[in-house]
């Protein structure tokens, strides 16, 4: 199933965020779709459409610390979306990508439509858990942490969804598969003690987050730099080594896992990794559409083979091509996966 999330896109520019994270995204992804022969017959077969409520405080305060969550839904959350958005800077001045005239909406709208959004990646997993796939049109803000969101990301909605699971007794292990270009830091951060919920990461080896201090003001050692149960970093000009090394580390993380599978897999589908993606921090990996659908592919294949069920999120994928890298996979899988 393709899951859209009807009641949540809001346009980041539409509260002075100057951020290419496009909704055409979604948009386009779900026009390749409804434009193949085949799957435009029969929308209702893989066509899922929701409207979700924002996340509760008691979900959120499961991943998140209660001084987070509290700065988050309070009336004026400027502070905290500065942060996440990093439109204001330590000095608490207000950067380019803070354009505050064209700011006419008000912020607590973005995250409480932000929350909605974040809670179609729960609707994702339990459509997974109950027919094997689901791949929903947004989500995966995999550097969220524990004491609050960054790099983007608000609330870790992946974490938040296998808390709920778990908290229901559906599912008691989950593997998270991380192929967004930057390191999935906040998953290992939230998940580092928790064998339950075991990590993938394969990303850019220098970069952010990786290239910020190791160590805080107070000399303690950065959470970015907590390690995934599996990393793989990918070294600059490595792209034809890049699903060699997936492979490789999709066999590690089942020896991590000693041998037992998870109750659900969720795949961070990432596709700042695309050579065509305009983000600056993201330039460090440059793999080919086809590459990028090959990764893609790899997973889902390996995955399928060991029937375990996977729901998967969008996550990075900056400016107007990047769409191509999720409707290039959907398009190879889903008529196989509809049709035999
Ligand atoms: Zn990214």
């Amino acid at each position: 199933m393709i899951l859209s999330i009807e009641n949540s896109n809001a346009r980041l520019q539409d509260y002075g965020i100057q951020i290419p994270l496009l909704a055409e995204r979604y948009t386009k992804t779900l026009e390749a779709l409804e434009q193949h022969a085949k799957l435009s017959q029969c929308k209702d077969k893989w066509l899922l459409t929701a409207n979700t409520k924002p996340l509760s405080r008691e979900q959120l305060l499961r991943v998140h610390t209660q001084s987070y969550v509290e700065a988050l839904l309070s009336e004026n959350p400027l502070r905290v979306m500065g942060e996440v958005f990093e439109f204001i800077d330590s000095g608490g001045h207000f950067n380019e990508r803070f354009v505050e005239h064209e700011n006419n909406r008000p912020l607590s709208e973005l995250v409480e439509k932000r929350l909605a959004h974040a809670a179609g990646t729960l609707v994702a997993c339990e459509t997974a858990l109950a027919q094997g796939f689901c791949y929903f049109l947004g989500g995966g803000a995999h550097h969220a942490m524990t004491t609050g969101g960054r790099g983007f990301c608000l609330v870790h909605d992946l974490l938040i969804a296998v808390r709920e699971l778990q908290a229901r007794g559906q599912v008691k292990t989950v593997w998270v598969i991380d192929l967004d270009a930057h390191k999935g830091d906040g998953t290992a951060e939230i998940t580092i003690a928790d064998p339950s919920v075991l990590t993938l990461s394969i990303h850019m080896q220098e970069g952010w987050p990786l290239d910020e201090s190791p160590l805080d003001d107070q000399g303690q050692l950065k959470r970015c730099f907590w390690p995934s149960t599996v990393d793989i970093p990918v070294p600059i000009g490595a792209e034809s080594a890049y699903l060699e090394l997936l492979r490789h580390g999709l066999q590690q993380l089942e020896v991590c896992a000693g041998g037992r599978l998870p109750d659900l897999a969720l795949v961070v589908d990432g596709s700042d990794p695309f050579e065509k993606d305009v983000l600056q921090s993201a330039k460090l990996m440059q793999l080919s559409l086809e590459q990028c659908v090959d990764r893609t592919r790899l997973v889902h294949d390996w995955l399928q083979e060991r029937g375990v069920p996977q729901a998967y999120v969008m996550a990075g994928g900056y400016g107007p091509e990047n769409w191509r890298v999720h409707a290039g996979f959907l398009l190879d899988i889903l008529p196989r996966r509809i049709f035999g």
